[in-house]
């Protein structure tokens, strides 16, 4: 028997690949096989043939970043003329308008602004639910809370605490890139923080309650033997707690960073999918990255193990910035899913089914162009940030001045 009918008996009879095992797999076996048998585990798992997707927006509340990480063309620098923080009624709007389209959640990240406190997160949190009190808030990824947590010299498990009394229902896997602090340091993101610190706030997250989502952002310097580290990381910590929902692999988008260079091909992101689906056997769910991958690699990653969607996304602004600008509203979701021999399901961020497409059962409009955080030139502030003391100088100094730019 050769060693790939070994493996190929292996993932038919349930059983588990080691990481050597991925690894060859990876290096070695045919991008067909690779799909035949991601497919295989997706047919597993999700007999009825369901693909899921959510109707949320992503909405990032700062573009103000001290962590600098040079794969980011999202961030502004402290004190830059760009630099913007969303006000509360502007984020109520968003909502209004995501409600309108069938949403039911806000994916809500931002910078590590110092000059907001957990205070704002708090007050926000707490105004959303009072206004939407059946809206659900899957806020601020591991790093975030980390940059909280170490502004307020209070613990992760408190920080949670805070933000789950204030109303936050989940934590989005962002933040993850690679779970390997050789490859963290590289790209200036060790800082923000360690794998271990990473994998440390959804522990604590699972063990709170929450679900969260886990994430991969490949092709920037890790080797092969590192995306395999990460994903059995994730794997370990899946078998701890069994908090994660959904994984979700994306491949860095070079335009206007720091670093630069090439992104990686659709095949790879399939090859790299469909590895996932192989390895992450106690992960239920797995996204497909239309938003960075396009329409058409997003539909073929129904091949290659997705059994989701994502988000029918009403807003995109971080990979915009980085050159990714696909838009698919519902119906082009709907028309992707259905030709490929699969059936539609709006679904929560706990992946339970809400039910057909909205646009089926409703009048929706059309959105054929995601939305931005803010218009073009828009440098207005808002005029709650007076209530919560500023960190940095420029933040200092724009408290006493409210009508100027966000600096
Ligand atoms: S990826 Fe996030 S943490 Fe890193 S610079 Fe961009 S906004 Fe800041």
């Amino acid at each position: 028997m050769s060693q790939l009918d070994l493996l190929q008996s292996r993932i038919e009879g349930g059983g588990r690949l080691s990481a050597d095992e991925a690894l060859w797999l990876y290096r070695t076996a045919p991008t067909w096989w690779l799909g035949r048998m991601a497919d295989l585990v997706r047919r597993r798992k999700h007999p009825d043939g369901i693909v899921t997707y959510i109707i949320d927006r992503n909405v990032n509340y700062t573009n103000v970043c001290v962590a600098r990480c040079n794969f980011c063309a999202f961030y502004r620098p402290v004190g830059h003329g760009e630099g913007y923080v969303l006000g509360f009624e502007e984020i109520f709007r968003k909502i209004d308008e995501t409600i309108g389209l069938g949403g039911v959640q806000l994916l809500l990240q931002g910078g590590h602004n110092p000059d907001l406190p957990l205070a704002w997160y708090e007050d926000l949190f707490r105004a959303v639910k009072q206004r939407y009190p059946a809206f659900k808030l899957h806020a601020l990824s591991p790093p975030e809370v980390v940059h909280i947590s170490r502004m307020s010299k209070l613990a992760v498990p408190d920080v949670i605490a805070r933000l789950v009394d204030a109303g936050l229902d989940s934590i989005p896997g962002g933040g993850a890139e690679i779970l390997v602090d050789r490859v963290r340091r590289l790209l200036n993101c060790y800082g923000k923080a360690s794998a271990d610190e990473w994998l440390d706030v959804m522990r604590h997250a699972h063990h709170a309650g929450l679900r969260t989502t886990a994430t991969m952002m490949y092709g920037t310097v890790e080797t092969d033997e590192e995306r395999l580290e990460h994903m059995m990381r994730l794997r370990a910590l899946q078998d701890e707690t069994g908090g994660f929902t959904a994984f979700i692999a994306w491949s860095y988008q070079p335009e206007h960073t720091e670093r630069g260079g090439r992104e990686a091909t659709g095949i790879e992101y399939l090859r790299t999918l469909a590895l996932a689906r192989l390895v992450l056997d106690n992960f239920d769910n797995l996204q497909a990255s239309w938003v960075t991958q396009g329409g058409k690699v997003g539909q073929l990653s129904l091949a290659f193990g997705a059994n989701d969607m994502g988000s029918v996304m009403i807003e995109e602004n971080v990979v915009r910035a980085a050159g990714a600008a696909y838009c698919m509203d519902e119906v082009e979701i709907v028309r992707n899913v259905e030709d490929a021999g699969l059936v539609p399901k709006r679904r929560t961020m706990h992946y339970e089914i809400l039910g057909d497409p909205i646009f089926r059962q409703r009048e929706v409009p059309r959105q054929l162009e995601l939305a931005t955080a803010r218009e073009a030139g828009d440098t207005s502030v808002p005029a709650e940030l007076v209530n919560y003391e500023a960190r940095s100088a420029a933040g200092k100094r724009q408290r006493t001045q409210p009508r100027s730019p966000v600096a």
